[in-house]
């Protein structure tokens, strides 16, 4: 552990003016954050220990309930996105012949593994936009709903380790014949 201020040194000098390196660098950053905090956890007394692990499961379930809101709310979802296409029309002598294309947007969506296109008249096209909106955070709450029951189990395996009496040095019973 002692080792790591140098490392961050070492690194700072190569990560500056490239964002790619910085969001590495983050990264690399969380995941020490990490792993002292295990290490933190397993060397910390029991009870301290027991409690620190309660703490972080009723966090994750405030983030669960969160997430949940999102997932049981009544909001209509539509699954895709809306891309703004340039066009040119063919007509002779229109204005996009010399460079000034004509807008439209599409809905493009993944439709059992194949990429739907459709067009998107301007009167839906807030709609569309708050619907793809809608679906997307839908999409992002499902996704953090598995992530934090994960980190739950992760942390209930933790607890029942540290709720678990160490009964190694007791001779098992032996009933009499
Ligand atoms: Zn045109």
């Amino acid at each position: 552990m002692l080792e790591i201020p140098r490392k961050i040194e070492a690194f700072e000098g190569n990560w500056r003016g490239n964002a790619e390196k910085v969001d590495f660098f983050s990264f690399f950053v969380l995941t020490l954050i990490c792993y002292y905090e295990r290490l933190h956890i397993r060397t910390m007394n029991p009870l301290s220990q027991i409690s620190r692990i309660r703490q972080r499961i009723a966090r994750l379930v405030r983030q669960r309930q969160a997430a949940e809101r999102r997932l049981l709310g009544r909001a209509e979802l539509l699954k895709g996105t809306v891309l703004e296409v340039q066009r040119t029309c063919g007509k002779p002598g229109c204005k996009c012949a010399e460079g000034d294309k004509h807008i439209c947007y599409q809905l493009s969506a993944s439709i059992e593994g194949r990429t739907q296109t459709r067009n998107v008249p301007r009167k839906e096209l807030i709609k569309v936009r708050r619907l793809t909106d809608n679906y997307r955070r839908f999409r992002r709450a499902r996704a953090a709903w598995v992530r934090i029951n994960e980190q739950i189990i992760e942390l209930i395996n933790q607890l029942e380790t540290a709720r678990t009496v160490d009964d190694s040095s007791n001779e098992p019973r032996r009933k009499k014949s």
